[in-house]
């Protein structure tokens, strides 16, 4: 048994560092040792969700054991996690839409306790914690030289913002597009974007702050917006369905030329979940 500690919340809004155990990996499994955990706005949603559980669910680590059966990971190998964690069985896995998974794989809670009861993580994942038993599914082995703190938020921000537009929206070459708010996600939407060879990219935000980072991510515009017109958007996008994730707007191509190349993860699209192109 490992002995750990974990950011534990009581889902009433508070939350706090709690030791936990957490049993040895059984056959098909694997146990990680988080060197780095992402925190996304999902994570202060989740200390309201009415259920205690260990928060986190963009981490990366070091394979600390495998158990049998495991092919792929071996004890030292850098991974990072994944949410969207596919069985490759389900009508959804076998269309190729794993992220859609109908029988995601589980660790049972049972195996990880904090004060002697068996508590649950969140996505499956709670990566706010020092280990975390998962299916190899979960897991994307890395380069050791990408650094833990930027590996982690690949698991979120950079796969939902990345993935809506090459996967989602399917951008075509050419695009020109709009996107409104550049926090974590709008600022992979943009890297997205350059990935898709959109022409015009446009980044709106009320932060000037974050709109120079979404020029240094690939914008090729930006209006900084009042905060009153970013809501009216919002409500109108969620009324209409039309955005993927974080407000992109797809529009008529323009003839603008391509802006000067940014660096871009590209061999970090290699993740189990995404339909890579
Ligand atoms: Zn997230
Ligand atoms: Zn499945």
């Amino acid at each position: 048994m490992i002995h750990g500690r974990a950011m534990v919340t009581d889902g009433q809004g508070g939350f706090r560092l709690e030791a936990i155990e957490v049993d040895p990996p059984q056959p098909g499994e694997v146990l990680v040792a988080l060197r780095a955990s992402g925190v996304c706005h999902t994570d202060y949603d989740s200390m309201r969700w009415g259920n205690t559980l260990i928060m986190g669910h963009e981490g990366a680590g070091v394979v600390a054991g495998v158990g049998e059966g495991v092919d792929g990971f071996v004890p030292g190998d850098h991974v990072l996690l994944n949410w969207a964690i596919p069985c490759y069985r389900c009508f959804q896995c076998r269309q190729g839409n794993f992220v859609l998974c109908e029988d995601k794989p589980r660790v049972p809670h049972a195996r990880t306790r904090c004060h002697g009861n068996p508590i649950g993580r969140a996505f499956e994942l709670g990566t706010m914690s020092t280990h975390t038993v998962v299916p190899p599914a979960a897991l994307v082995k890395m380069d050791q030289a990408v650094p833990f703190a930027s590996a982690c938020i690949v698991g979120c921000g950079v796969m939902t913002g990345v993935g809506s537009v090459l996967n989602v929206a399917e951008v075509p070459p050419g695009s020109s597009m709009a996107v409104l708010g550049c926090g974590g996600v709008g600022l992979n939407v943009i890297q997205g974007g350059r990935l898709a060879g959109a022409t015009m990219i446009i980044a709106v935000d009320v932060n000037p702050a974050r709109l120079e980072m979404a020029r240094r991510f690939g914008a090729t515009h930006s209006i900084q917006a009042e905060r009153a017109m970013m809501r009216a958007s919002s409500r109108r996008q969620q009324r209409s369905k039309r955005s993927p994730a974080a407000g992109a707007l797809i529009m008529p191509s323009s003839a603008l030329p391509c802006p000067p190349s940014v660096p871009l993860p590209w061999r970090w699209c290699a993740m189990p979940a995404w339909r890579c192109r």
